[in-house]
């Protein structure tokens, strides 16, 4: 039973991959899809900078896209209300769904141990994603999906008002820069991200399949370290 749970991961890792590629090609082949935010999430970017308890009530009870169909749980974000780091990943997955935590699988294990190499603990820091519901397979999310919901994470940089953002994985990256750069020309730079500075790093999943990745990852949260100290501010 574990070998096929095992054998369907690495074939949805494959997909996943694959998919990832074609996008980067630009051989998505989807649909135009309409981009424009929906009028209930376009006035979430309006509300008064109130506190993050409101605004997760507000999101427990979203249906604003599709992905409110088959989650378990909506994962709003975890950590300090006030972090002065940031941690920002791509979407939850199936213990995420299954916890409404967001990191707590394999990977999330990992980040944690990341956070604590950084001299730091995970209740310390604020950790978020930029889709709130599961992609059915752990697919990227949509551009239509991440129209309704940015507007959430962008009110959560606010009210959390870190001094650095680090995201996780190109898709995160990507998307708040929006840039369709490699991870490989993105990481290791320190960006501005409304005033925010951001530092974008892979994400722990990546790093559990190519070992690699562990000391330039290493190396950026060194830099996340240090412009929190203030030593590269
Ligand atoms: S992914 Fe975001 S926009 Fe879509 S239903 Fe969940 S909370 Fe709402």
């Amino acid at each position: 039973m574990a070998d096929q749970a095992e054998h369907t991961q690495d074939i949805l890792d494959l997909a996943r991959t694959f998919l990832k590629q074609q996008q980067e090609l630009g051989l998505d082949g989807l649909p135009k899809l309409s981009l424009e935010v929906k009028e209930e999430n376009a006035e979430i970017l309006a509300l008064p900078r109130e506190n993050l308890e409101t605004l997760k009530t507000q999101v427990l009870n979203c249906k604003a896209c599709q992905l409110c169909e088959r989650r378990s749980s909506v994962v709003f974000g975890s950590g300090h209300p006030n972090a002065d780091i940031m941690f920002i990943g791509e979407a939850p997955g199936a213990e995420e769904d299954k916890q409404g935590i967001p990191f707590v699988g394999a990977a999330g294990q990992l980040l944690t141990r990341m956070i604590e190499a950084m001299g730091l603990q995970r209740d310390d820091v604020y950790i978020a994603n930029v889709v709130k519901c599961r992609p059915p397979n752990n697919r990227d999310p949509l551009p239509e999906e991440i129209a309704q919901c940015e507007p959430y994470l962008i009110q959560q940089i606010e009210m959390v008002a870190p001094l650095v953002i680090c995201t996780l994985g190109r898709f995160a990256a990507q998307t708040l820069l929006k840039t369709t750069d490699s991870m490989g020309r993105l990481r290791g730079q320190v960006f501005d991200y409304r005033g925010v500075k951001l530092v974008p790093t892979y994400h722990p999943a990546a790093l559990l399949r190519n070992a690699q990745w562990k000391r330039p990852t290493w190396e950026d949260l060194k830099l996340v370290r240090n412009l929190y100290d203030g030593t590269e501010l």
